[in-house]
């Protein structure tokens, strides 16, 4: 990447969009499922059903919007290769599938997003019969300990949704190294903005593209993003033939205009994280704030080495259990109760019943999902108007807990 991270998030992969048709600045939407040719090749074979730019043959394979996509992602994140898939789950199913074989083993962080973590017990576990071991990561040791033999993949999340735990990517990087083991991370919490995995040595990055990097809560997508030619061959011949599973031209289109707005929303979402979570701090009924950017974070120093910043999630208990949780949601006006994150609104949910619902109890209590645990993602609006609800919504609790005499 020659231009600057904000430049390329603008326009890398949609330059060629003036030089055709009418000279649009913006690349069109090409909804076509299937494509002219000018002749038969009487030599073509599965490798060559996918020309790449400027000659296409089937929307499925690949089209001229989605392959503008995946050349951006694949820029941002630093990396050769970019594939996009019609959800974040998908793209990791793809990436499962490109990496592990029966009989193999995984090693996963333990504190993984519900649906991720579902994946590899009901699935990989449950139906496939392949053995994954779930680690606390931010001990890089933990995970070595994990390997075995038959080890194919080591899958990583950082920061960790919800409880933005971090793992030291570079460090699990060198022991994956020395193992022979694929490293995945899924980066969406950060997005390539804050982070960039492969940088730091993971062979594969993941992307839920619903998230910041469309960044409006109005399109689902995904990514994989390798710099490792024969993973990217492998991910390929799975996202084109093997599953079909591809993102569709008008979320493609979705996504690169996301993009054009991710680093000013990424610095928003930011500077309003930090804001809430140092007040959250300070009040009397909040026992716990998790946020990487609050020097009381317990890996702080991991952030500021591993991050350019710390994103726009944070998670926050408060005392009174389920009941204080319910008051402090009564009082929000600004904060929608909802799944998911990164769009420019802010959003609120708790994970016991939303989103970690599916991870049985003892585990939730294990990895540290209280019930008394919210997750708040950070929209772009202004500091003073969030502020001013998460107030409305502690005073909601106090007198809940402790009515006025
Ligand atoms: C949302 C999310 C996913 C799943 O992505 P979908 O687009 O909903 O399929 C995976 N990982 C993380 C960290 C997520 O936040």
């Amino acid at each position: 990447m020659g231009r600057k991270f904000d430049t390329e998030a603008v326009s890398f992969g949609e330059e060629g969009a003036t030089e055709r048709d009418a000279g649009d600045v913006v690349l069109p939407i090409h909804v076509s499922s299937t494509f002219a040719t000018d002749g038969i090749d009487p030599d073509a074979s599965l490798e060559g059903l996918d020309p790449g730019a400027g000659e296409f043959l089937y929307t499925r394979l690949s089209n001229p919007t989605r392959h503008a996509v995946e050349e951006r992602l694949a820029a941002l994140e630093g990396g050769e290769h970019g594939f996009a898939f019609a959800s974040g789950t998908s793209a990791i199913a793809a990436a499962v599938l490109a990496t592990v074989r029966p009989g193999d083993h995984v090693v996963a962080f333990d504190d993984l997003y519900g649906g991720t973590r579902a994946m590899f017990t009901e699935v990989l576990a449950g139906r496939l019969g392949i053995d994954v071991s779930f680690v606390d990561a931010r001990n890089p040791a933990a995970v070595e300990d994990a390997l075995r033999p038959e080890t194919a993949l080591i899958w990583l999340e950082t920061p960790t949704n919800p409880l933005l735990k971090l793992c030291d990517v570079e460090a699990i990087a060198a022991i994956a190294d020395d193992a022979g083991v694929t490293l995945g991370v899924d980066n969406t919490f950060a997005s390539p903005y804050f982070q960039r995995p492969l940088d730091l040595g993971a062979d594969l990055v993941a992307q839920s593209t619903t998230k910041f990097l469309n960044g409006h809560s109005d399109s689902l997508g995904g990514a994989l993003i390798t710099g490792d030619d024969d993973l990217a061959e492998e991910i390929e011949f799975l996202q084109t033939v093997g599953l079909g599973n591809v993102l569709s031209p008008f979320d493609a289109f979705l996504v690169l205009r996301g993009t054009k707005t991710l680093p000013m929303r990424m610095d928003r979402h930011e500077e309003n994280a930090l804001v809430l979570a140092q007040r959250l701090e300070e009040h009397d009924l909040v026992t716990a704030v998790h946020y990487p950017g609050l020097p009381s974070h317990p890996q702080h120093d991991l952030a500021r080495r591993q991050m350019s910043g710390f994103g726009g999630v944070l998670s926050f208990e408060l005392t009174g259990g389920l009941e204080a949780v319910e008051a402090f949601l009564d009082g929000l006006a600004e904060f929608s109760l909802a799944v998911s994150l990164g769009g420019v609104e802010s959003l609120i949910e708790h994970p016991a019943s939303m989103t970690h619902s599916t991870v049985p109890p003892e585990e939730r209590d294990a990895i540290g999902i209280s019930d008394s645990l919210l997750r708040v993602s950070v929209g772009v609006e202004h500091a003073d108007d969030l502020l001013a609800d998460v107030e409305r919504g502690l005073e909601r609790v106090s007198s809940t807990i402790e009515p006025p005499a």
